[in-house]
C-alpha cells in the first residue's frame, strides 16, 4: 500500500502539475486527506518547489457554515479568499485539488444560498478561473477515498472495507500498480489520446449528431477553428501537464449558438454536495430552453440560472464505453471518475479550444463562437448504444462512434 501512495502522489506531482524548480505548490484538499496531501508534498519538495501552500476544506464545516452562517456571507467573497485564488494564479503556482467529498456532504441547504455563493464566488475569482481555462498554469484534479463518500460508492461495505475498495478501484483508474511505472503508462496513454485529438481536428467537423436508445438526439455544432484536446495539456510556457489523472476523454467546445435537440443523461450528477438524477434537456439554438430531472430538478436549476451563459453548452466530450473506468462499473459518484467512464457535455464556460483561443479576450472568444460563463458542470450521457455521426462543412457524414465506441 505504501508503494502504491508514494507512486500516486509522485504521479500527481510529476505528471499530474509537471512542478519546476522554484515554483509555489498549492494544494486543495479536505482534511481527512492529510496523510496523503503529505506525501504530494514531499514530492514537490524533491522537485525543488518554492513552497506547499494548503488549504484544507471540510465537508462538515462547509455543510455547518451554509446551514447556520449569517445571511451575508452568501453574498460576499472575503478578499483574502479572492487574493488567494488570484495571486497564486498569477504567480503561476502549480495546483493540486483533491476532490473527494461526500456526494450528498450539502443535502438540506437551501438552494438559493448555494446559488448565491456560486455567484459571489464566480465573480470574485474571474481572473483565477480565466488563467485556468487557458492553462496560464498547470493543474490537476485528483481525488483520494474518504469514508462518507467510499462508503456511498459501495453502500454494501462499511468502514475500512469501502475505503479498501475505493482505494483498489482509484490506484486502478489511475494505473498505480506495485510493481509498475505509472509515469511510463501515462506517457503511453496520453500518446494515444493524442492520436485521437489530431485525428478529430483534422476532420473539423461543421457539427455531430448523437443518438440513442436513452432519447438522446442531439446536434451539436462546433465552432470553425476548433480543436480538440485531452490526455496531457500545455501551458502557456511550454510545460506538459496533466488536468485530470485519472482521465480518458478528448474534448472539444460547442458552437456556443448551435446546439438542437434532446440529450439524456446516462448517470447521476453530483452537484455541489447534492445527487441530481434522471434528468434531460432540450436545446434550442444553443440554450436549454427545457429541463426535467427526477431528483433535485431546483438544484439543477438553480446552477442552469446562475447566469445567462450557463444554460448554454461549453464542452463536448468523447470517450468510449468500453473504456477502463466504464469497464469497472462503478458508479463513483464523482465527477472526475464518472466523466471519464462516459461521452460527457458540461454546460458553462467554454475552454478555449479554437485556434489562438488562449491569446483571445473574453469578446474574442464569444465572436469565436463559444460560451461565457462562470460555471462550467459536466454531466454524462454516453451509453452502449451512442452512435455519434460527423457532418463535415462539405456535407460528407463520417461515422465517429458506433455502439459506444470509436468507429476509428
Ligand atoms: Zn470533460
Ligand atoms: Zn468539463
Amino acid at each position: 500500500m505504501d508503494t502504491k501512495l508514494n507512486k500516486y502522489a509522485k504521479l500527481l506531482i510529476k505528471k499530474g502539475l509537471n512542478v519546476q524548480k522554484g515554483q509555489p505548490v498549492v494544494i486543495v484538499a479536505p482534511v481527512d486527506c492529510a496523510p496523503f496531501v503529505r506525501l504530494c508534498a514531499s514530492a514537490a519538495y524533491d522537485l525543488g518547489c518554492r513552497e506547499v501552500v494548503v488549504r484544507w476544506v471540510d465537508d462538515f464545516l462547509t455543510r455547518e457554515r451554509y446551514l447556520r452562517g449569517d445571511e451575508p456571507i452568501f453574498d460576499e467573497v472575503p478578499e483574502w479568499f479572492s487574493h488567494f485564488h488570484n495571486d497564486y494564479s498569477e504567480a503561476g503556482a502549480a495546483w493540486l485539488r483533491i476532490e473527494s467529498s461526500d456526494p450528498e456532504a450539502l443535502k438540506g441547504v437551501d438552494p438559493e444560498r448555494l446559488k448565491r455563493s456560486s455567484i459571489a464566488s464566480g465573480k470574485a475569482l474571474k481572473p483565477y478561473r480565466l488563467r485556468q481555462m487557458s492553462n496560464s498554469f498547470p493543474w490537476c484534479i485528483a481525488s483520494v477515498p474518504t469514508l462518507a463518500w467510499a462508503e456511498k460508492v459501495f453502500p454494501d461495505l462499511k468502514g475500512e472495507a469501502a475505503m479498501n475498495a475505493l482505494w483498489d478501484a482509484i490506484f486502478s483508474a489511475v494505473r498505480v500498480t506495485e510493481d509498475g511505472d505509472p509515469i511510463k503508462l501515462w506517457d503511453e496513454h496520453c500518446k494515444k489520446l493524442k492520436e485521437r485529438k489530431t485525428r478529430l481536428s483534422h476532420y473539423q467537423f461543421k457539427e455531430l449528431h448523437f443518438i440513442n436508445s436513452l432519447g438522446t438526439d442531439l446536434v451539436v455544432g462546433l465552432p470553425e477553428n476548433h480543436f480538440w484536446e485531452g490526455g496531457s495539456e500545455i501551458t502557456q510556457a511550454g510545460l506538459e501537464f496533466c488536468a485530470n489523472i485519472p482521465t480518458e476523454e478528448v474534448f472539444s467546445a460547442p458552437k456556443r449558438d448551435a446546439v438542437n435537440g434532446v440529450v439524456v443523461a446516462s448517470k447521476p450528477l453530483v452537484l455541489g454536495g447534492n445527487i441530481i438524477d434522471g434528468f434531460k434537456f432540450e436545446l434550442k439554438d444553443g440554450k436549454i430552453v427545457k429541463v426535467f430531472a427526477e431528483k433535485g430538478q431546483e438544484f439543477l436549476e438553480s446552477e442552469l440560472s446562475v447566469d445567462e451563459g450557463a444554460s448554454y453548452l461549453g464542452e463536448v466530450a468523447l470517450v468510449p464505453y468500453d473504456s477502463p473506468i466504464s469497464n469497472t462499473g462503478i458508479l463513483f459518484y464523482n465527477t472526475l471518475f464518472d466523466e471519464n467512464a462516459s461521452c460527457h457535455f458540461a454546460f458553462g464556460e467554454a475552454y478555449p479550444c479554437v485556434k489562438n483561443g488562449a491569446n483571445m479576450s473574453k469578446e474574442e472568444l464569444k465572436a469565436a463562437g463559444l460560451n461565457d460563463s462562470i460555471t462550467h458542470i459536466d454531466f454524462m450521457v454516453g451509453t452502449a448504444d451512442l452512435s455519434i455521426t460527423g457532418k463535415t462543412h462539405e456535407g460528407k457524414e463520417v461515422p465517429v462512434f458506433v455502439n459506444g465506441n470509436f468507429a476509428f
